[in-house]
């Protein structure tokens, strides 16, 4: 009895890590305009991958999150008033 329960319990707390990550990396993806579902399994799989995604650069626009620059096409943060890449001015 004690010996099952000391083995269900790591597992369970990997299991939860696993979820955790996975949903974590299905918000950061929506953020970033990625695939959701895709990026769910992946960070679930291979944790690490969340810190990528943290980083990675969005690859559309996203309501409230990102925009794109009219003058040159990079996509910005949405409060953004100065394009970083060609430092034009945005305006809504
Ligand atoms: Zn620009």
């Amino acid at each position: 009895m004690t010996a099952m329960y000391d083995y269900v319990k790591p597992a369970l707390i990997f299991f939860l890590v696993i979820i955790a990550a996975g949903i974590a990396g299905g918000f950061l993806a929506a953020d970033r305009g990625r695939r959701v579902v895709g990026w769910c399994l992946l960070c679930a799989l291979f944790p690490p991958l969340l810190l990528l995604l943290y980083f990675a650069r969005p690859l559309r626009e996203v309501e409230g999150m990102f925009r794109k620059c009219l003058k040159c096409g990079g996509l910005i943060k949405w409060r953004s008033t100065v394009c970083k890449f060609c430092k034009s001015e945005v305006t809504e």
